[in-house]
């Protein structure tokens, strides 16, 4: 199900009642042999890892014993993204195909869970935990949260509400969520609310010191070199997204080959690409295959590329979306161009 404008009901925070609803649908899978299965989106972010794992172990702290943890494709993560309750990660080709209940993680649409989508409809119950803004509101039983800064700050609410105590391994999974996509507390929804949880995760006794150095500081030599030389290329149109500036960067196979680096480190690029002042949106396409692109967007402000994503196939925020773009570089960085000017 595609939308072109985020499906109405997510513009709204989840109400009581369906915070009811979802603490019921997880009970449902608290019944003794209940078979579980976690799913969170396709490449997952430290947010959709950590609000998975840091929730499975909740489920295991509530007695789940059956209890499967995965997303689409392979089943590898980045070394900076590896975080506890890993052990729980499955392939998808073992997922259980009709669990008693299954959970969602930050996928904002369905095309997010791959061919694990089929569960949907399998499961017996399903329940959507998110906060994109965008989400097409595929779920039966769903907590859509545009205004929470990471699918973490839902999960950890749920499991509040399911009297489960933090620990220091189920914090270290939702410190991760968060840190990441509040960009380490600088983002916008970076609300009260997302410190007192800070401080609840901080206080069982995380290392929030060398999660940081891990996740942010450091990469390989080769990675710095790489990032240089795709920044010596990005392009700077001041006149472009109604005046407000776009600046953009391609970065290639063939530059990931040269400098014999993996495709993840790539995801943090885009943070030096929208550290440009003269411009409101920054783009960067990462090439995955020869006409195909994984592409990220970022605002200042004055556009909305959360539109821009759906209207191309994908999804997101107002201030951070993505798509996959299909093409070569300069069709994509035309087509985001004319979107951007079309929207000012
Ligand atoms: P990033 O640019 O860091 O990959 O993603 C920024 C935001 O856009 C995230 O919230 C992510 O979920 C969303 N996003 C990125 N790529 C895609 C995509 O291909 N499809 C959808 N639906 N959302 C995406
Ligand atoms: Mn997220």
């Amino acid at each position: 199900m595609k939308a072109t404008t985020p499906a109405a009901g997510t513009t709204g925070r989840p109400t009581e009642q369906d915070w009811a609803a979802a603490v019921d649908a997880v009970r449902s899978g608290l019944r003794p042999g209940a078979r579980v299965l976690l799913v969170c989106h396709v490449n997952p972010d430290g947010d959709a890892l950590g609000s998975m794992l840091g929730f499975a172990q909740g489920l295991r702290r509530l007695g789940v014993t059956s209890l499967q943890c995965t997303f689409p494709g392979p089943l590898t993560v980045p070394e900076p993204l590896h975080m506890p309750a890993m052990d729980l990660l499955i392939p998808e080709s073992e997922a259980d195909p009709a669990p008693d209940l299954l959970v969602t993680f930050d996928a904002a649409s369905e095309s997010r869970l791959g061919a694990l989508v089929d569960r949907l409809e399998t499961a017996t119950v399903s329940l959507v935990l998110d906060h994109h803004a965008s989400n097409t509101g595929f779920g039966k039983v769903s907590l859509v949260d545009p205004f929470a800064a990471a699918t973490s700050v839902v999960a950890a609410e749920l499991l509040r509400r399911l009297d489960v105590p933090l620990d220091r391994d189920m914090a270290e999974c939702l410190y991760i969520a968060l840190v990441t996509d509040t960009g380490s507390f600088k983002f916008d929804l970076t609300t009260p609310e997302v410190h007192e949880l800070a401080a609840r995760l901080v206080a069982t006794g995380i290392d929030v010191g060398a999660i940081s150095r891990r996740i942010f500081d450091s990469r390989p030599f080769g990675a710095v070199r790489l990032f240089g030389e795709v920044m010596g290329r990005a392009q700077l149109e001041p006149a472009s997204a109604g005046g407000r500036g776009l600046v953009y960067a391609v970065a290639t196979l063939a530059d990931l080959a040269k400098h014999d680096q993996p495709p993840y480190v790539l995801e943090a690029l885009i943070d030096s690409v929208r550290c440009v002042a003269e411009a409101d949106v920054a783009l960067l396409l990462k090439q995955v295959a020869p006409t195909e692109w994984a592409v990220s967007m970022r605002s200042k402000g004055g556009a909305d590329v959360s539109l821009i994503a759906v209207a191309m196939g994908g999804g997101g925020h107002r201030l951070a979306a993505g798509f996959t773009g299909h093409g070569n570089a300069e069709e994509i960085i035309d087509a985001v161009r004319d979107r951007l000017a079309a929207q000012s």
